[in-house]
């Protein structure tokens, strides 16, 4: 019997998540580049335990019957979702980003669970998380989000700073920079919404480029959602964060 919960049944959330694998996939052929250049995250903010679990047992599954794709990342954007799902989950050892603003005194909570933290917009959440990460076995992957639609709403800093944020951050102890995030603009023009990833990877080629200390694992570009994951993938994502193409639409709007 599968499970429901939310909108979808696991049996829907294995499907749903090979055909988001299927236009990665495709989306890489149609750009030149590599499957394996490109991961899933799964942001799983509103859906209950049961749903994330048949996500992540489905991607085993499918890599067992021989999908070739790097196992997917889980990614939450409200700390509070995070530990309570994350223990909940430990047994499959998925790897955590947070995806969402994060409140300094969470940022232990966090760090509890999460492999890297993708949402850095300012230096004194960078300086925190240094300070925190310190003593970890592993340091702490960090992106730096810019907010390349300039859209209020959206969290991130002014694609015009990010470059040099992410070159101060990358000289924190205790941190690795792993690249740069964005959330895609909200419209209906492919060309505003790839104008805005491919700003987003011209300033991750200028922090690289920058030669700056801790600047050399910075290749990353988190960006593409659900809508938009095709028009990130041309322009160069490694990390496509999905969530209603594979989850169904949320019960409660987007965090
Ligand atoms: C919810 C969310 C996503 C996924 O969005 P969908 O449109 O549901 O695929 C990606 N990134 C962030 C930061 C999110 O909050």
């Amino acid at each position: 019997m599968p499970v429901r919960s939310g909108v979808v049944s696991s049996d829907d959330v294995a499907r749903r998540l090979a055909q988001v694998q299927e236009r990665v996939a495709a989306a890489c052929a149609a750009a030149a580049r590599r499957p394996d250049e490109v991961r899933v995250l799964l942001a799983s903010k509103t859906m209950d335990v049961a749903t994330v679990r048949a996500a992540l047992l489905a991607d085993t599954a499918a890599r067992t019957a021989g999908a070739t794709h790097a196992p997917v990342l889980l990614g939450e954007n409200r700390v509070q979702e995070l530990v309570t799902k994350a223990p909940a989950l430990a047994d499959l050892e998925p790897t955590w980003h947070v995806i969402g603003p994060l409140q300094s005194n969470k940022v232990n909570a966090a760090l509890r669970w999460a492999a890297a933290v993708e949402s850095v917009a300012d230096d004194a959440l960078a300086r925190r998380l240094s300070g925190r990460a310190q003593g970890r076995e592993q340091p702490l992957d960090v992106w730096v989000q810019a907010n390349v639609s300039g859209e209020p709403t959206k969290h991130g800093v002014a694609p015009d700073a990010a470059a040099d944020l992410a070159v101060r951050v990358a000289a924190l102890p205790g941190l690795r920079l792993a690249g740069l995030m964005t959330v895609g603009a909200r419209s209906d023009d492919e060309r505003v919404v790839r104008a805005g990833f491919a700003r987003l990877r011209a300033v991750r080629d200028e922090v690289v480029a920058s030669g700056e200390p801790g600047t050399e694992h910075a290749h990353g570009l988190s960006m593409g959602m659900s809508g938009d994951l095709e028009a990130a993938v041309a322009e160069g994502a490694t990390v496509v964060r999905i969530g209603t193409a594979v989850f169904g639409l949320r019960a409660t709007p987007a965090g």
